[in-house]
Formats: structure tokens, C-alpha cells, sequence
């Protein structure tokens, strides 16, 4: 029989990956975790500083979620939501997000994967509109080097170059805003506040250039993740929020990483003053340890979605797995997990340990800068610090880093050259200071390299 590493060879289609490099470099293979740990083939150790893709919050090894996944696998495998079916996992997992989530009156539709969700979200806009007697009104904003998702309408809401290269996107009607990233795209003299303002006039001006009867929606992740984890300047979304308010252009938060404790609140909508018309979560919402995602959507959102479906005669939407049995009783417990061990107030109490680590390596010659909050984060780095010059993409310094880090036993993901940190939410003070340890060793190496290479 072929070894792993061979069939993987053979055999699967890796996603996010350099198809190319794949078979010099081989698979890593991870076969279990434990806590903030995970273990390859080889039984090396490595903590996991980016929970998995940012959705292992509770760690590896919790034995609740697999006791309510056996157990409802036994009790019923599967059933589904479609015409007016229901079980009790998907209606109380509505029951609690509508409890949970800063939405109005809410209705709470259930599908397997933040993309999903957010497809979800764009389909009833569009069919809200139409309802509202108000076709036109379709376009909608995303902003650059967001991050939404990857089908045919998400992929195009997703505002990064290796997501629409190729794939002939973005699709019609989707538009994208400038990014909230101060530090990159701050002007000289220009304070956070004035920054701030002026990514608020620029969404103004698209909307009047587009023509406000034709706009519909505006997606926003509270901190962008996959495009570098950037946190918003000062005052960002109250200003972007009246001139939402202004053109009747409904606010779609997309909590998918930021959902469920990451920002040191429940959601990044409470830590940010966001009142969001529509919020899709997934990720943590189980934890990730099954896939489930929800789209959390207002009464005002809700209300004439109804009526249009009572006069085509159905909501012609819905997924197969969408709210499944499992995945459904696995979220309910994770909630309930959150609430028991006050999640929330246990990344307030690390997350300055994690941030000031991360604040402290802002000396290092490499970082440009040290951003984040909560227990989110990342490290810019650059060739020249006070010019803020990056580094030549064929370098791939952030990869470097990042490859360095994981020998020495902490696995990050670089998105170009920031380095993202999002280790799960259980992670205790003294491992945030063993992964940032480790991390500093591999940039120490890395440095040398570049100073030897005469590019830094
Ligand atoms: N939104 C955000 C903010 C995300 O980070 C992601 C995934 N990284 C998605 C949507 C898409 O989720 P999925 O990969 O489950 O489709």
C-alpha cells in the first residue's frame, strides 16, 4: 500500500495551493491534536497559531463535541429544513444565534460554510429588491482585499488578486471600496480619524457615481482576515454607516472569523458599534470541528423575502446539508461551552499577552507593523521600516517566515508578508509566549538570511 504522502501525490487536488511546488515539497501530514496542539506523521509538535484556518476556538481534543456528534449520528444522521420540515438541533441552534447575535427581530437561516452564507446573503438581497418593486437595485460594494468567500459571487465580493486571476472574475454587479488599512494607505499627515472620513467619502462617491437606486448592499468583515487581518481606523464604521443610512444600503457583516469571542466581544459587531442588517458566522460557530454556517438576517430583511416566496409559492433556496442534524448539535453545544467557561471574558484576560507580544516585536528589524486585537493579530513585514517599502514579492518573505516558524514548532499562515495569529480562543498566557518565542527565532533566522542575501 502507498504511504500517505504518495496517495496525496497521486491523488488530491490541494486547495490554496502551488500546484506546482506541491509534489517537490510533499504534504504535510497532520494525523491528531490535542488542546492548542496538533502532531504530524512524525509525532512532531506544533502549536496551532492559527486554529486550523481560524475556527478551532475550543482546540483539538474536546470530548463534549464528539459525545453530541456520536450521540445525534444515533439519534438522527440527518434530516432537513425543506418545506416546512424541522428537528430540534437546527430550530434551537436558530433559537440561540437570534438570542446571540446584535440583528433586530431576527430570522436565522442555516447552511455548511461561510461562503454558503454569504452566497445566501447575496440571493436575498437581490430577491428582497425585487420584491421591493426596485430591480435596479442590485449592485454591491466590497472593499479591496476583503475576504468572502470563493463560489462564482462570493469569489467576486473577495477583493484579492489570487482569488480572481483566472477565474474570470468579479461577476457583474459586484463593486469594490478602498481598504481600511491606516498604515498602508494612510496619507502623509493624515490623522486615523481623516483616513477614516476619506474611505467614507470614497464609499459616498462610488454610490453617487453608481447611482444610489442601483446600489443594495455593502459587505464588511469587522477586521479583514485573509487579506492581512486589518483592523479598522478610528471611527471607520460609524461613518461608513451614515452613508449607508443615507442610500438605503443594507449593511452585510460578515463574522465568520470574528464571530463568537475573537475581537474580546461576542462579535466584532459589538466591538466595533456595528448594526449590521444581515451577519453570516461559521467557523467557530462549531468550532470547526463540522461544517455549519448561519445568515443571521433582520426582520425588515426577512419581511418581504416572505412575502415575494408566498407569491412564487416557495423560498427557492435552500442546501441539502444546510443546518444539518450533526453539525447542528455539535454548534449548540460549542455555544454552550462559550458560555459556560465565559469564552469571551478568557480572551480578554490573554489577549493583551498575545497583543503586547505582538506590539514587542515591532522593534524587530523586520516588522513594520504589529496590529490586532482580541486574540487576532498580525506582523507586517517589510524591507525598510520607515519607508514602509515592501519587500519583492519573489522573495516570498512572509513564506520564508512562516516556513521557519513551523520547524521550530508553530504553524502560522502568511498572507504576502503579514504574518497572521489566531491561535483558538482556549489558548492559555504561558503558550501565547512559547508560540511568539518560537515565532522570534524564526524571524531572527530569516533576517540573517536576508541581510546575508543584501536584501534588507
Ligand atoms: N468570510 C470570511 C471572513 C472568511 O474568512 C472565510 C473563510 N476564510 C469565508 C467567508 C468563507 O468561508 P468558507 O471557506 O467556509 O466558505
Amino acid at each position: 500500500m502507498s504511504t500517505v504522502a504518495e496517495a496525496d501525490l497521486a491523488a488530491l487536488f490541494h486547495p490554496y495551493t502551488n500546484l506546482v511546488k506541491h509534489p517537490e515539497t510533499g504534504p504535510m501530514v497532520i494525523t491528531r491534536g490535542q488542546g492548542v496542539r496538533v502532531y504530524d506523521e512524525a509525532g512532531k509538535e506544533y502549536i496551532e497559531g492559527l486554529a486550523g484556518l481560524w475556527c478551532t476556538t475550543l482546540g483539538w481534543g474536546e470530548e463534549r463535541l464528539a459525545e453530541v456528534a456520536a450521540a445525534q449520528m444515533r439519534e438522527l444522521p440527518f434530516y432537513h429544513l425543506f418545506s416546512s420540515k424541522a428537528h430540534t438541533p437546527g430550530v434551537r441552534l436558530a433559537e440561540a444565534l437570534k438570542a446571540l447575535a446584535p440583528v433586530s427581530d431576527s430570522k436565522v437561516f442555516l447552511a455548511c460554510s461561510g461562503s454558503e452564507a454569504n452566497d445566501t446573503a447575496i440571493k436575498m438581497i437581490w430577491y428582497r429588491n425585487n420584491a421591493l418593486g426596485r430591480p435596479q437595485k442590485k449592485k454591491i460594494i466590497s472593499r479591496e482585499r476583503a475576504y468572502h468567500g470563493v463560489t462564482v459571487a462570493t469569489g467576486s465580493l473577495t477583493g484579492l488578486p489570487v482569488n480572481q486571476r483566472g477565474f474570470d472574475l468579479p461577476i457583474e454587479r459586484i463593486l469594490h471600496t478602498g481598504c481600511p488599512h491606516y498604515w498602508r494607505y494612510g496619507e502623509k499627515g493624515e490623522s486615523e480619524e481623516q483616513f477614516a472620513t476619506r474611505r467614507a467619502e470614497e464609499l459616498e462617491k462610488l454610490i453617487l457615481a453608481e447611482g444610489p437606486d442601483t446600489v443594495a448592499a455593502f459587505f464588511a468583515e469587522p477586521v479583514m482576515g485573509a487579506g492581512g487581518v486589518i483592523v479598522p481606523p478610528k471611527g471607520y464604521f460609524e461613518k461608513i454607516q451614515a452613508v449607508l443610512k443615507k442610500y438605503d444600503v443594507l449593511l452585510v457583516a460578515d463574522e465568520v472569523i470574528t464571530g463568537f469571542g475573537r475581537t474580546g466581544n461576542m462579535f466584532g459587531c459589538d466591538t466595533f458599534g456595528i448594526r449590521p442588517d444581515m451577519m453570516t458566522v461559521a467557523k467557530a460557530l462549531s468550532s470547526g470541528y463540522l461544517p455549519i454556517s448561519a445568515l443571521i438576517v433582520s426582520g425588515e430583511v426577512f419581511e418581504p423575502i416572505k412575502a415575494q416566496s408566498g407569491e412564487i409559492g416557495s423560498f427557492g433556496h435552500g442546501l441539502t446539508y444546510g443546518g444539518h442534524p450533526v453539525p447542528a448539535a455539535v454548534a449548540l453545544e460549542t455555544l454552550k461551552i462559550y458560555a459556560e467557561r465565559d469564552i469571551v471574558g478568557h480572551v480578554r484576560k490573554v489577549a493583551p499577552v498575545l497583543q503586547d507580544g505582538l506590539r514587542a516585536l515591532q522593534q524587530h528589524p523586520l516588522v513594520g507593523e504589529a496590529r490586532g486585537l482580541g486574540l487576532i493579530g498580525a506582523l507586517e513585514l517589510v524591507a525598510d521600516k520607515d519607508t514602509k517599502t515592501a519587500f519583492d514579492p519573489k522573495l516570498a518573505v512572509g513564506a520564508r517566515v512562516v516556513a521557519k516558524a513551523q520547524a521550530h514548532g508553530v504553524i502560522l499562515r502568511a498572507m504576502g508578508d503579514a504574518v497572521a495569529f489566531a491561535p483558538p480562543l482556549v489558548i492559555e498566557a504561558d503558550d501565547i509566549r512559547l508560540l511568539l518565542e518560537r515565532f522570534r527565532l524564526a524571524l531572527d533566522e530569516a533576517h540573517g538570511e536576508l541581510v546575508a542575501a543584501g536584501a534588507v
